[in-house]
C-alpha cells in the first residue's frame, strides 16, 4: 500500500514546537513525551522524527539508523520511567485499530497491573 503523511497532525505540530509537550527523552531521531490522557501511571509515547504514518510504513521506508534511533529510544524511555513491574508497548495503526494520530507512535504504558492484552471474542 502506498502512505501519505500529514504534517498537520498533532505529533508533527509537537515536533516542529509548535505545541507543547511533556519531554521524557529526545534524541537524533526520536521524541518520547508523556501522553496527554494516561491510560496507566506511566503513559509514554514514542515518536520517530521522520514523517512515519504507522509502524508498517516506518518499517518498510525507515532507514537503519532512524530504525535505531527510534527502537534505542524506546529502551531509553524505560530506563526513565519506572516499568520495573513490567510494561506494555503498543503501536495502533489504522482504522481496525483505533489510530487517532497519523503519526507512528508507541505507547509505553506502566506502572500497575495491566491486565490481559485483548478481549477474546
Ligand atoms: P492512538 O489512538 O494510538 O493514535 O493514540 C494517540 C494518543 O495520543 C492518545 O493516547 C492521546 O491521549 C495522545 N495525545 C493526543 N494529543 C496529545 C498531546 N498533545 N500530547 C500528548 N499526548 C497526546
Amino acid at each position: 500500500m502506498s502512505f501519505e503523511y500529514d504534517d498537520q497532525n498533532i505529533f508533527a505540530k509537537i515536533l516542529r514546537g509548535e505545541i507543547p509537550n511533556q519531554t521524557v527523552f529526545e534524541s537524533e531521531h526520536a521524541l518520547a513525551f508523556n501522553d496527554i490522557n494516561p491510560a496507566a501511571p506511566v503513559h509514554v509515547l514514542v515518536i520517530p522524527k521522520g514523517p512515519y504514518v504507522s509502524m508498517d510504513h516506518f518499517c518498510q521506508q525507515a532507514k537503519a539508523d532512524e530504525i535505531e534511533g527510534f527502537m534505542r529510544a524506546v529502551g531509553e524511555v524505560c530506563k526513565i520511567v519506572d516499568v520495573e513491574g513490567g510494561f506494555r508497548v503498543i503501536s495502533n495503526a489504522r482504522e481496525d485499530a483505533v489510530q487517532e494520530v497519523p503519526h507512528l507512535h508507541f505507547h509505553v504504558i506502566g506502572g500497575r497491573p495491566l491486565g490481559p492484552i485483548l478481549t477474546k471474542v
